[in-house]
């Protein structure tokens, strides 16, 4: 039976060894932290399309009961004034929508799944190189020293991976994004908002979203502008009330529930970086390709990164099935991804500066969106929502189907 080991136990990973197993290959998941994570990073927001792709494996239902259903964003000027309203995403058609869950959660539920499934899922080996061997294998090796051979590796190591750096040593970086991430959960409070749905503002000095949970408690981030990148340590060394008086003082001139979550929001804050990565040059060598944010990261503006590490996962397996030739499935894989993760990238990097416009740019942001959006009905843009996977459909570049029925993957 092939084999593949998947570098990366966050979201693409587990996803992309339960689409192999169904295709035929026994992956082995692997992840430099020493266990499930209990808290990583915040919340996110699975878009339908992302649901849509975990169907098409039968693995949706590890994220039933995760989070809660999103339906809308709301958008606001600092003014208070409403500039619009955006749906997620057409519904599925059972009626399923978006859905907003912790990222721990969602690590968990993805990785609880591959576990029942019976994929091996091995925490706190740490990849710290990789080569093809003389037979065409691969032989990766861990930071404690262990070696594993496999017939394929998958990068699913996120935006600092280390297989996009043994694929290609001279790949780009990923870019920092000037605006910081911070945010946190408050207690019930009146926000003026709909259960569930999105309520974002953009303030005069900062960005700030929020929605409230079923239990009534505020979810809510901050996107601070800073220009250039922080120093390492330095965001890390801010503490607490460094943290909330600083987002304080950015939403005072705000007409915006922001200042009153924040204060009432417990425990510590803490803030992080924001990077992309536009266009990594070389996704695969040899029989070693990445996926997810290992080769596309966007910001979390674009509210994509979950979902498009999801198609990712997926559609690689679907075209490892049906080219048994790993160089033939890449190329094929690249294909059916490169321009639309691309373009989810370069949205996500505009909605971004959007987030960090100046006076004048303020002024005709908040004039022109009503107007875009009321154009579009505040319907959301079906070619990123609307990506349905059919697992049994053959592979189809422009036309060129392949058809499962050429056989299982196998290495010659
Ligand atoms: C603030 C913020 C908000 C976001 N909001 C959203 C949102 O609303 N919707 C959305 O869809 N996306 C959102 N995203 C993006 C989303 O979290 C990522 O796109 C997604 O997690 C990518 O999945 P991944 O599996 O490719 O990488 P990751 O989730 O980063 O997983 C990578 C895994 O690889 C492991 N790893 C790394 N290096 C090694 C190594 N050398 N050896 C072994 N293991 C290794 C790590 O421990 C980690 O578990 C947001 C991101 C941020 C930062």
């Amino acid at each position: 039976m092939v084999t593949a080991l998947v570098i990366g136990a966050g979201v693409a990973g587990p996803v992309a060894a339960m689409a192999l197993q169904r295709a035929g290959i026994r992956a082995t998941l692997v992840d430099a932290a020493p266990g499930p994570a209990d808290d990583i990073g915040a919340f996110l927001t699975l878009q339908v399309n992302g649901i849509a792709a975990l169907r098409a494996v039968e693995a949706d239902g590890a994220v039933d009961g995760c989070g809660f259903p999103t339906r809308s964003m709301r958008l606001r000027s600092g003014s208070g004034k409403l500039l619009g309203e955006i749906s997620t995403g057409e519904a599925l058609a059972d009626g399923t929508v978006a859905i907003t869950l912790r990222r721990a959660d969602l690590y968990r539920a993805l990785c609880d799944e591959a576990l029942h499934r019976g994929i091996a899922v091995e925490h706190g080996r740490r990849l710290t190189d990789a080569r093809t061997e003389p037979d065409g294998g691969v032989l990766a090796e861990f930071a404690d020293g262990s070696t594993a051979t496999a017939d394929l590796l998958v990068g699913a190591d996120g935006i600092r991976s280390r297989v996009r750096r043994i694929i290609d040593p001279g790949a780009v970086p990923a870019r920092y994004v000037p605006l910081l991430n911070i945010g946190g959960y408050a207690p019930p409070q009146d926000t003026g908002a709909a259960p569930g749905d999105y309520e974002m503002v953009f303030g005069k000095r900062a960005f700030f979203g929020s929605l409230v949970a079923p239990d009534g408690a505020v979810w809510w981030f901050a996107n601070p502008p800073r220009r250039d990148e922080p120093a390492r340590g330095e965001l890390a060394a801010m503490t607490t009330s460094q943290w909330r008086s600083w987002l304080l003082e950015l939403f005072a001139p705000d007409r915006s529930p922001a200042c009153s979550i924040i204060r009432s929001t417990p425990g510590e804050l803490v803030g992080w970086t924001t990077y992309d990565l536009p266009s990594v040059r070389t996704w695969h060598r040899d029989r070693m390709i990445v996926i997810g944010d290992a080769a596309h990261a966007t910001s979390p503006a674009s509210g994509q990164g979950a979902s498009m590490a999801i198609e990712d996962a997926v559609e690689l397996a679907r075209c490892l099935r049906d080219h048994p030739e790993p160089g033939v499935a890449f190329a094929v894989y690249e294909q059916l991804r490169r321009s639309r993760v691309e373009k989810v990238v370069a949205a996500g990097a505009r909605l971004s500066n959007s987030k960090v416009a100046g006076p004048a740019g303020r002024m005709l942001r908040d004039a022109l969106m009503p107007l875009l959006l009321s154009r579009t009905g505040g319907q959301a843009q079906p070619w990123l929502h609307e990506y349905h996977i059919d697992w049994d459909a053959p592979v189809d570049i422009g036309g060129t189907a392949c058809s499962p029925g050429r056989g299982r993957a196998s290495m010659p």
